[in-house]
């Protein structure tokens, strides 16, 4: 798992265009590099967020 300072360096090198962009709401999106090893982040400080990628899940498919 990143720690907060790699995920603040990584957030700082990586252009909206160049993230992975997985939705955690709609305010929330992941903010690493697109094909990024492990958790998707977003937020700084105390917004900080962490969520795994939860396969064959979508928001169109919860009851
Ligand atoms: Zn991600």
């Amino acid at each position: 798992m990143s720690n907060d300072t790699q995920l603040d360096l990584e957030f700082a090198y990586t252009t909206y265009r160049d993230s992975c962009r997985d939705l955690y709401s709609p305010y929330y999106l992941c903010r690493r590099p697109s094909g990024h090893d492990g958790a998707h982040a977003a937020g700084f400080g105390t917004d900080r967020l962490r969520w795994e990628h939860e396969h064959g899940r979508s928001p169109h498919q919860l009851s």
